[in-house]
């Protein structure tokens, strides 16, 4: 399995794969153990690629499969019109990064910290707000489901899964399909948004060079055929994400 999860790890940028309906691993079980179970429960749960932590801090989404595009628009204070009595009305500016990504792709936090809002708001739809241990608020919107275990107060992680990319918002809850799937996210620091798009560009360089890395140290440790070091150094990244394995 090991084995498996690492011949995967890299990270490049490649076209999209076309949409694909996420398994039902983040629903609570609906028929119970002793339920009959149709053949899509058996579909195996959506992998994937583990965060890498640079400095402490992970980018918020990771890839889902190998040709999983993410691409980090730089749509800050972009202006935000609604029809309003028969005209486009001007009614703020854009608080936030839009990254997009396909449907399902796991949002993980960016920052240790705590849970401070979850659930339904009429524009961001399913969204969650981590407060930082650094005082910042980190919120993430328009998910189309919250991972277990993400409830208010709970503590996250850098590199914890929040829930999944989706499409929800702009209507009561549960609408969605507005727009296509992706990440919204706004960083808070004090009582002001704050552009967070040069942080995101440089995190994504930063974690993607960092896996390369420690995908090379592995290739290398095959090279050399050694299967005991190869499985040691797997082991350790894994528990220590981010890190390059020894050689
Ligand atoms: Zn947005």
């Amino acid at each position: 399995m090991l084995a498996g999860a690492f011949a995967l790890a890299v990270a490049v940028a490649l076209p999209a794969s076309p949409p694909r309906k996420v398994s039902s691993v983040l629903d609570p079980d609906p028929g119970g153990p002793s339920a009959a179970r149709p053949a899509e429960a058996l579909v195996a749960a959506p992998a994937y690629y583990r965060p890498v932590i640079v400095g402490g801090k992970a980018f918020p989404l990771t890839r889902s499969n190998f040709l999983s595009l993410i691409e980090i628009l730089d749509d800050w204070h972009a202006p935000r019109l609604r029809f309003i009595g028969g005209k486009w009305q001007l009614v703020g500016v854009h608080e936030g990064i839009d990254i997009l990504a396909e449907r399902g792709t796991p949002i993980v936090s960016m920052e240790p910290g705590t849970v401070e809002n979850l659930g339904w708001q009429f524009y961001s739809g399913t969204r969650v707000g981590v407060r930082g241990v650094d005082g910042r608020y980190y919120f993430y919107a328009h998910l189309s489901a919250v991972a277990p275990g993400i409830v208010i107060g709970a503590r996250v992680s850098a590199g914890t899964l929040l829930g999944l990319v989706g499409n929800t918002g702009y209507g009561p809850p549960g609408h969605r399909d507005e727009f296509p799937p992706h990440l919204h996210f706004g960083l808070e620091v004090g009582t002001q948004w704050v552009d967070p798009y040069a942080t995101l560009v440089s995190l994504y360089t930063s974690t993607t060079a960092a896996d390369h890395r420690t995908q090379a140290g592995l290739d290398r440790l095959a090279e050399k055929g050694s299967r005991a070091a190869w499985d040691h150094a797997v082991e350790s990244v894994l528990m220590n994400p981010g890190i390059t394995p020894r050689e």
